[in-house]
């Protein structure tokens, strides 16, 4: 006896998440794009790893395959580039215009005091210039300055069917 609690690899064979999510009384959806089934509630969203009934796996996510691993050497090449930048207009300086501006805003908070790290009203990206990442720079309207690196989203990527 290991003493240890193992992780089921059965995978879920009952049924119940697919009638979950065609039920409208059952706060489940099925993302067939990513092969994912989600608990929802209100606009927001978790993933379902295991089966909530049967605890079987559930089929694997696909999301992993919709985006590019950002390749280290390029992560480390925007690390040495930006290590000096404190704001989105160095960014500028540096890189250049943004490949495209996201009217997309939000914010960071310390998740121990409540307190607002950084918000921002949209996002400079950075597409072209590195093969296997996306450079992400929000554009602050308070607080310290950050950026992201993300993988190519390759569902652009594909040419449109029909
Ligand atoms: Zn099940």
């Amino acid at each position: 006896m290991s003493g240890m609690a193992s992780v089921d690899d059965r995978i879920c064979e009952c049924g119940k998440p697919a009638r979950w999510a065609n039920d409208p009384h059952f706060p489940v959806e099925f993302d067939a794009e990513m092969n994912e089934y989600h608990m929802v509630r209100d606009g927001a969203k978790a993933l379902m790893l295991y089966c909530s009934w049967c605890g079987g796996r559930l089929p694997e996510s696909k999301r992993g395959t919709f985006f590019t691993t950002p390749d280290p050497a390029e992560m480390a090449e925007v690390e040495s580039l930006l290590k000096d930048v404190d704001s989105h207009e160095d960014v500028v300086r540096l890189l250049g215009p943004p490949d495209e501006i996201h009217e997309l805003g939000g914010s960071d908070w310390d998740k121990a005091t409540g307190a607002v790290l950084a918000r921002w009203d949209r996002h400079y990206r950075y597409s072209k210039r590195w093969k296997s990442l996306v450079l992400y720079v929000p554009v602050i309207i308070e607080g310290r300055f950050s950026y992201m690196i993300h993988g190519h989203d390759l569902v652009r990527k594909r040419p449109q069917m029909g």
